[in-house]
């Protein structure tokens, strides 16, 4: 059985005060039916951190190197000096205006496995491509690049978020059957790449407008293990719905 999986994504929103108020709120509702959580800026990790008790906190991104000359950058052993446990890599908008690729993602999901850090690790193809019906082939070549070289037991414990840009903040989500069909190919994908058990194993989100009035029918979806949320995990009365819903 997997465990789902629902992140909220806040990307560049909420201050260190503002987290704090939302997981004052949050924290307490969560219950087992599913792992529930939030990614925040780098500024409010810490803190946030270290006030879940039952939401678990996650970065949004990471840089592979341990230290050096990269201005701005935060390293994986800065996330694991203060418990992180949890990192969003290859998200959309970083590879669409931060320069992510498959092959920098690949390095940075190396090296969170390597420090215990579960990657959440995102892919999903654009409008044009969906158009042009190369859906399958775009996911299953960034699985083959983000994913390469790894050991089959690290991504049976790996979380993997489809997101198709054309759904993300647009309001226009997926059908279930179209988000279903797609995170069954990326399940097949890592059949294929690491075999039964890591395929079997690996949880599977869709992200892309999942709000309270829909998540209940994805969550129903055989390959789909949870969501990454972004503007609907923004209020704490929003996501409280989302943690209702999914009992
Ligand atoms: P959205 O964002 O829920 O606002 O569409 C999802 C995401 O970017 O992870």
């Amino acid at each position: 059985m997997r465990k789902p999986i629902i992140v909220g994504n806040w990307k560049m929103n909420k201050t260190i005060a503002e987290a704090v108020e939302f997981i004052q709120a949050v924290d307490p509702v969560c219950h087992d039916h599913a792992t529930y959580g939030v990614a925040t800026s780098f500024l409010a990790l810490n803190e946030a951190n270290k006030l879940a008790k039952n939401l678990i906190v996650a970065a949004e991104n990471c840089h592979f190197e341990d230290s050096g000359a990269f201005t701005g950058e935060v390293s994986v052993p800065m996330l694991e000096e203060i418990g992180v446990k949890y990192c969003i890599i290859g998200h959309s908008e970083r590879r669409q205006m931060f320069g992510d690729t498959d092959e920098t993602v690949n390095k940075k999901a190396k090296r969170l496995i390597e420090a215990g850090i579960t990657p959440i690790v995102c892919i999903g193809e654009t409008e044009a491509q969906f158009d042009a019906k190369e859906t399958e082939k775009v996911i299953r070549d960034q699985l083959s690049g983000s994913l390469a070289g790894l050991c089959p037991k690290c991504v049976s414990n790996l979380v993997v978020a489809y997101e198709p840009i054309w759904a993300i903040g647009t309001g226009k989500s997926a059908t279930k059957e179209i988000a279903q069909n797609c995170c069954h190919i990326v399940r097949d994908q890592i059949r294929v790449m690491y075999g039964d058990e890591a395929a079997d194993k690996v949880r599977i989100q869709y992200g892309g407008s999942v709000k309270h009035g829909n998540i209940a029918e994805y969550m129903a979806m055989e390959d789909i293990d949870g969501a990454l949320i972004g503007g609907a995990s923004l209020k704490a009365d929003s996501f409280k719905e989302i943690i209702e819903k999914t009992k």
